[in-house]
């Protein structure tokens, strides 16, 4: 390893660094395994699996799957911990209804359920056996210097590392866009999402539900055998509410907003919650600079599509590192502009309709209350349009392909 000078220390000296080893950042370094980059991996603490369930449970499209399995992650996960979703009911809060079924939209399922922790670890694993990456954690970056040919980042640690170009992974409050300058617009949405796995008395079917009610939106994601996740986006006061109910009360108030379909529940994990944001930044890439993940956008959980979002980034990033030549300069602008105009239309596209979903449904506006239902129950008329937005959603706009569907 070359290394030279930071403010009179040595630094050592990478093609890339990247800094936050959570999902998104973690498959970066994975899907350049092969490459002949080295890689600095930054990261405030490693990952461990709880001994149980992961209370952070996600949704995974189709796409995801595909990425992992072409980067040799996927088929290293336990499957016996992961669920696929064969059909999907959307319940509005006034009778509306949308349903989606994998078969009928192309697709051999709309998404996988499974554990955050689970896919996290495993994706560190694979680092361990990659040569090409050199994991510095914990760590904090302190200090990010701009030099002609590399960017010069100086650990809390006061340890120095270089590199060509800098990935931001390191989520929404992302210290890397903050050292950077790039602007956000930023607007809370007042929510938080209360999660917690549950047993349940009668099977899921592998379907997952979600309901637009007046107090929140509430999505059951079916888990392996008789147990699901919950995910209650709730207005702050409701969140509280539910965060303080004793378990059984919980339960019950989780089983009532279900209909009850499920049987009894039982908690499986215990309860978190998440305060909810709306984030879009000015730029995804600045000088030898660019944001993969929640650095590059924040997005409602009500569409499942966060990290969704933060993989394909991971995905387009490595394929134009990989494709360059080994005299070209990974940090070159040229280079990073390609990849945030590749990464441009997809986060737009999914923070935009969701966050306008999830505008239509908290308005208390009764002319707005009916057109949603309405809206909702039209497009379920219209097969081939539930089916592009299935399709959408689960594949990504390069992989939809409007013909065939009609
Ligand atoms: C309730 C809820 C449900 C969700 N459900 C889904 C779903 O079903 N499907 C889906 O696709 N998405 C879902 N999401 C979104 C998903 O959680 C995020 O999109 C995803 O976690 C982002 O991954 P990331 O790697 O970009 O960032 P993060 O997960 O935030 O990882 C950032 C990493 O950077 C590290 N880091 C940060 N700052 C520093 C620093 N200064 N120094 C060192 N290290 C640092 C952190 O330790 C961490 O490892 C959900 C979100 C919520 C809140």
């Amino acid at each position: 390893m070359k290394s030279f000078d930071i403010g009179g220390m040595q630094a050592m000296d990478f093609d890339l660094i990247i800094v936050g080893g959570g999902l998104a950042g973690a498959a970066l370094a994975v899907a350049l395994g092969k490459s002949r980059l080295k890689i600095a991996l930054v990261d405030g603490a490693r990952p461990q699996k709880a001994a149980g369930w992961d209370t952070r449970i996600y949704a995974y499209t189709p796409a995801s799957a595909r990425f992992l399995q072409d980067i040799g992650v996927w088929e290293r996960l336990d499957h016996a911990r992961l669920c696929p979703v064969d059909y999907m009911e959307v319940h509005g809060d006034r009778g509306g209804r949308l349903d989606f079924a994998a078969r009928e939209c192309g697709l051999t399922e709309l998404a996988w359920i499974g554990e955050a922790d689970l896919l996290l670890t495993e994706l560190w694993e694979s680092l361990t056996r990659q040569h090409n990456v050199t994991v510095f954690a914990p760590a904090a970056p302190a200090r990010l210097d701009h030099g002609t040919h590399a960017v010069e980042l100086t650990l809390d640690d006061g340890r120095g590392l270089s590199a060509a170009l800098l990935v931001g992974a390191d989520g929404r409050d992302s210290w890397v866009r903050q050292a950077v300058g790039i602007k956000t617009h930023s607007r809370p949405y007042h929510q938080q999402a209360v999660v917690a796995n549950f047993r349940c008395e009668h099977f899921h079917r592998r379907v997952a539900w979600q309901w637009f009610r007046a107090d929140g939106v509430v999505a059951w994601l079916p888990l392996p055998g008789n147990m699901f996740s919950l995910v209650w986006s709730a207005p702050d006061e409701i969140a509280a509410e539910l965060m303080a109910l004793p378990d059984e009360a919980f339960c019950q108030r989780v089983a009532a907003a279900g209909g009850c379909r499920l049987g009894g529940l039982a908690l499986e994990t215990p309860r978190a919650a998440f305060a909810l944001r709306f984030m879009r930044v000015a730029d995804t890439v600045a000088a030898r600079v660019a944001l993969v993940g929640d650095a590059a956008h924040a997005i409602h959980p009500l569409s499942g599509h966060g990290i969704n979002l933060g993989f394909q980034d991971a995905r387009s990033l490595a394929e134009l590192l990989i494709a360059t030549e080994p005299w070209q300069d990974v940090g070159e602008f040229g280079l990073l502009r390609r990849h945030a105009r590749a990464r441009a239309e997809e986060p737009f596209m999914l923070q935009y309709a969701t966050d306008g979903i999830h505008r239509l449904f908290a308005s208390r506006n009764p002319v707005l209350g009916c057109a949603r239902n309405v809206g909702l129950s039209l497009t379920a008329r219209l097969p081939p349009l539930t089916r592009l937005l299935a399709r959408y959603a689960a594949q990504g706009p390069h992989e939809t392909h409007i013909l065939p569907v009609f």
